[in-house]
């Protein structure tokens, strides 16, 4: 368990070093068994510590400190996907930047190509309102870009839920790029 949180921490961190996200910006989780481990809500996840962790269970009990606004997100998609055992969310800028444009982020790169099958799209919904829950979860897809808010991306392990984000990230910014080099 502590290789895990350990692995849970670092990715907090690189996703602030990265600027992911700026601020007390986003938000990260994994699920092993039946409990979630998730990020405290309002707290820079450039300074995550793993007691600073909160512990929830899939009930949506609060087993340990005060989680994430967005902990139904976070549960729904759990209670919807088993494929999915570790979530994260950041605000990060080319994708944000995207999302308010009502613009496709095209697959242009073989990372993107071979690791994210599809990037979803959900309209917009407030930050931690349960239909911003709803519509992420409905996704079935890896990569889901909010629309006015973020990225939420999924995988079986946190640190493949990090890749996506890296890779997204990237291709998001290698398209406004290719935008303004034809303009
Ligand atoms: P929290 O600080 O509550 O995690 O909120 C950050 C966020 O990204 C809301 O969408
Ligand atoms: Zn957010």
């Amino acid at each position: 368990m502590d290789h895990i949180l350990a692995e849970f921490v670092d990715v907090c961190k690189k996703l602030y070093e990265r600027k992911y996200v700026v601020g007390s910006g986003g938000n990260v989780s994994i699920k092993v068994g039946n409990l979630v481990f998730i990020t405290p809500t309002g707290h820079i996840l450039g300074f995550m510590e793993k007691e600073k962790i909160c512990i929830v269970d899939m009930d949506g009990d609060i087993l340990k400190g005060k989680p994430t606004s967005e902990l139904n997100m976070h549960l729904k998609i759990y209670k919807n996907r088993k494929d999915v055992n570790a979530i994260v969310h950041t605000h990060c800028m080319y994708c944000t930047a995207f999302s308010n444009i009502d613009k496709e982020i095209k697959l242009i790169t073989p990372e993107g190509q071979l690791f994210i099958r599809k990037i979803d799209y959900i309209d917009y919904y407030p930050c931690g309102s349960m239909e911003l829950a709803e519509a992420v979860s409905g996704s079935e897809e890896s990569a889901i870009v909010l629309k006015n808010h973020g990225l939420v991306t999924v995988g079986e392990t946190i640190f493949e839920a990090y890749l996506k984000t890296e890779v997204v990230e990237e291709l998001a910014q290698m398209n406004y790029i290719i935008h303004n080099m034809i303009k």
